[in-house]
């Protein structure tokens, strides 16, 4: 019995023994699973950081360094001074690890234009003076919208709206007021916030760009510096003509051709039997509307080409008399309303004889249709330009016209699409070589 016992006693300690060591086993495997878990859903830093030596130091108060330049890529204890100092003003999130990255740069251009200073993110003298002064305020953030953020677009207003242009006024895109009405300033600037974001510039705040508008992606406005005058090889420059410079009365453009003669009607439809455009024009829109063919894209129309002093006289008159008629408006009232539209006679692109309407057929619409997705994209290979557009609507004096293109010359049209520049931009930055 005692040897029984004994035996029992035993058995139940070499179970728990076996018991222990399989838990512990169990334990450890469960243990690397989830590490290896956790290992493949971490991401590796796809930067590996420079090695740098600082030694760390916090009881030590900001110091005010030599002031010098401090731009990307620099690495040093004066670099980690500065992200402190940037830090200690709220301008700087991450760690100040002496190493100048992009979310240094972001704080310096922060810091630089809550203080109208230029905000290029390099810290040149005159910033780091500022900083390190009294006179350095401190991050003022902008509270974040709602977390279901609506699309906002022209017409919109309220709160969200007033959000928005707080935030893009903080990020110097808005110069106008924070009034919670969506109008033209707020428009320009959401395009100009969407183009340098690499997002479609269309002027509507929707749910992509009000969340890269609110990120910590967003960036400070990218200020490009008055260009410097270049020069083009080309015959002449092109010929302007807006509400400061009409042509004159009697100007008519030499070597004019009738459309519907002269062009392939394969190629394109003339809406207007008495439509005339200059021959050169008119030539290079046929080579881009084969061009355009044979890319699939057909089915073009040209709704007006040259227009005559008396035609645009003609014109206005039409749309002052269909004002007073249908808007039961004075003569006076309807003239006013009516050069909101119109250009005054003399004052019409469509004067050089060099400017068409493009339109297709039966459609009322041309924004948006595969020709005009394909002519803004392509018009400049062969020497058009879009005019008008929303973006420089304060320069050109009128609304986006996506269906107007104007011949310019291909020397000229390529200088224009690259620089981005419209016609008066062009001009005033370009001689003859
Ligand atoms: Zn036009």
């Amino acid at each position: 019995m005692r040897k029984n016992r004994l035996n029992i006693g035993g058995l139940v300690v070499i179970i728990i023994l076996i018991c222990a060591i399989f838990w512990l086993g169990v334990a450890a495997l469960v243990n690397q699973q989830a590490y290896e878990r956790e290992a493949k859903i971490t991401p590796t830093p796809s930067i590996t950081p420079r090695t740098v030596q600082i030694t760390e130091d916090p009881a030590q108060p900001t110091s005010t360094p030599t002031p010098r330049l401090f731009q990307m890529n620099d690495v040093g204890i004066e670099v980690r001074d500065m992200q402190r100092r940037l830090k200690e003003l709220g301008y700087l999130n991450g760690e100040a690890d002496g190493q100048f990255g992009s979310a240094t740069e972001n704080a310096v251009k922060a810091f630089q234009w809550q203080h109208n200073l230029k905000n290029d993110g390099i810290a040149g003298e005159q910033t780091l003076n500022l900083l390190y002064s009294d006179n350095a305020r401190v991050f003022v953030p902008t509270p974040m919208p709602s977390p279901t953020p609506s699309v906002l677009s022209s017409g919109a207003s309220g709160e969200e709206v007033r959000r928005l242009q707080t935030r893009l006024k903080d990020l110097g895109f808005y110069t106008g007021d924070i009034d919670g009405a969506f109008g033209k300033g707020t428009k320009s600037a959401v395009m100009v916030f969407q183009k340098q974001h690499d997002l479609e510039a269309d002027g509507i705040a929707g749910a992509m760009t009000l969340a890269k508008l609110y990120s910590n992606d967003a960036h400070y406005i990218i200020v490009t510096p008055t260009p410097e005058t270049i020069q083009v090889m080309a015959g002449s420059l092109p010929l302007l003509v807006n509400k400061e410079k009409p042509v004159g009365i009697d100007f008519i453009p030499a070597d004019l051709v009738n459309m519907s003669a002269y062009c392939d009607s394969a190629l394109v439809k003339i809406k207007y039997d008495s439509t005339q455009g200059v021959r050169e024009a008119v030539d290079a829109l046929m080579t881009m509307l084969a061009a355009a063919k044979d890319e699939g894209i057909t089915n073009w129309q040209v709704s007006a080409a040259y227009r005559s002093y008396q035609d645009q006289v003609d014109i206005m008159e039409q749309n002052v008399k269909s004002y007073m008629k249908n808007n039961d408006l004075s003569r006076k009232q309807a003239e006013s309303a009516a050069k909101l539209t119109v250009a005054e006679p003399g004052t019409s692109e469509h004067h050089t004889g060099l400017a068409f309407d493009m339109t297709v057929p039966g459609t009322a619409a041309f924004k948006g249709t595969k020709q005009e997705i394909w002519l803004r994209k392509n018009c400049w290979d062969y020497g058009f330009i879009i005019r008008y557009t929303d973006e420089k609507q304060d320069i050109t004096g009128f609304l986006g016209e996506e269906w107007h293109i104007r011949y310019v010359g291909v020397e000229h049209s390529k200088i224009m699409q690259e620089k981005d520049w419209c016609l008066e931009e062009y001009l005033q930055y370009v001689v003859l070589q």
